[in-house]
């Protein structure tokens, strides 16, 4: 079976190779783009489709729009085959996921509170993780969410301050080593080292007042990352710290952190917040699958180093270089806009070029004009939860390399 979906949309394909033809004369063709007059079409719109089929539209559109709206992944548009030998052999596959949800008691009060559907939560994450991996052969199955600190003792914590502290937060690294504690927890670690199941911690919260005061000089809430992987296999980069020991079985090496922020359907694991929790999800997923971020380097714009993905441009990472600045609300409000159809300009995302990196200098990237627009809208980039939206081709096959050539376990048991 090959690695990517077999329909791919034929418009898509026939976009892909136009695209290609036409890189020769991209000066030419590209300017209608860079004077600023170009809008983009609501997705799935006559518009949208006649925009595709055009000669003069950018890769990066033709990108945008392809897994919009569950266009699967054309991995025909791949670059580089390097890994082709392992494509070949490589079958579908689904991850089965059980979240772990850690709890605490305030005044004999258990937190935080069930007022929500916990197992409802989950299959959202999961069902989000799944759109966002349509057409990549790889999908995900709730197994179960267990958030019963009577079931399973090893959920509840002796405090708030344990709560927020048994995370991966950028204060301590105890954090991780109660989480890596918990993962080899008989009951967890059975799951990943006999079912081959991908467990999810989910601890702590920095946006909940409730939780969270950060005044509170003690406390590392504000500290706590949206989400960790703690799989960090050979398929990273020395720049990305792989651990010597990891092995596929492993289970307190392979295991992934979200924070309750993004599980919460009052908050991030919503529409309110453009599924931001199930993205978040999904973008950790990738990385215990074989990606790296597309920042990935010891230095910013690192032409070889970076995430060793020949489709995704080097970028310095996105959110600090918006936020810094001052582009962060306006790429929001460009990726919320898209995605309503709100018809938002190309031109708008001139200023989303952190690298400056010269059309014709580099094989790696989408070409725009003068120099290569960031990949805004990446799974594996740090960006506003509304610009969530795509995988590469090559990213794509990047996981189906490392998947094949480190997880033969995980492919026995569950590839179809
Ligand atoms: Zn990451």
């Amino acid at each position: 079976m090959v690695a990517c979906a077999a329909g791919v949309a034929a418009l898509i394909g026939v976009s892909v190779s136009k695209n290609k033809a036409r890189s020769a004369t991209q000066q030419h063709q590209s300017s209608s783009w860079q004077g600023g007059q170009q809008q983009l079409p609501p997705p799935g719109s006559a518009a949208a489709e006649q925009l595709l089929a055009s000669r003069d539209t950018p890769a990066w559109v033709v990108e945008l729009y392809s897994t919009y709206n569950d266009r699967p992944v054309d991995c025909s548009a791949a670059r580089t085959a390097s890994s082709a030998a392992s494509l070949a052999t490589f079958k579908p596959l689904t991850v089965p996921v059980v979240f772990h949800c850690l709890r605490f008691k305030r005044d004999g009060v258990l937190l935080p509170p069930a007022d929500w559907d916990a197992l409802q939560a989950g299959q959202r994450l999961v069902d989000v993780a799944n759109k966002l991996y349509t057409g990549t052969a790889i999908q995900f199955k709730l197994l179960e969410v267990r958030s019963d600190v009577h079931q399973h003792p090893y959920l509840l914590l002796p405090s708030l301050q344990a709560w927020q502290s048994c995370t991966h937060n950028s204060v301590s690294t105890a954090g991780v080593s109660c989480l890596k504690a918990l993962a080899s927890q008989p009951s967890v670690a059975a799951l990943s080292t006999q079912q081959q199941v991908l467990n999810v911690l989910v601890a702590g919260s920095s946006e909940d007042s409730t939780y969270c005061n950060t005044s509170d000089s003690t406390s590392v809430c504000d500290s706590i990352s949206l989400g960790y992987s703690g799989a960090k296999g050979p398929w990273f980069a020395a720049s990305a710290k792989p651990s010597p020991t990891w092995s596929e079985d492993a289970s307190d090496e392979n295991w992934l952190f979200i924070s309750w922020d993004m599980m919460n359907p009052k908050a991030h694991n919503s529409a309110r917040f453009w599924d931001g929790g199930g993205a978040t999800f999904a973008h950790e997923c990738g990385h215990y699958l074989g990606l790296m971020h597309t920042h990935e380097s010891a230095q910013p714009c690192d032409m070889l180093g970076a995430d060793d993905v020949a489709d995704t441009p080097p970028n310095q990472q996105i959110d600090a270089y918006a936020d810094a600045a001052g582009n962060l609300a306006a790429l929001s409000g460009w990726c919320s806009e898209f995605r309503t159809g709100g018809q938002p300009a190309a031109a708008d995302l001139a200023a989303f070029r952190s690298c400056k990196v010269q059309e014709g200098s580099s094989s790696n990237g989408s070409v725009d004009g003068a120099t290569v627009l960031d990949n805004i809208w990446n799974l594996q980039s740090y960006v506003p939860d509304a610009c969530y939206m795509l995988l590469t081709p090559n990213q794509v096959e990047r996981m189906h390399w490392a998947i094949t050539t480190y997880r033969p376990k995980l492919v026995a048991a569950h590839a179809a």
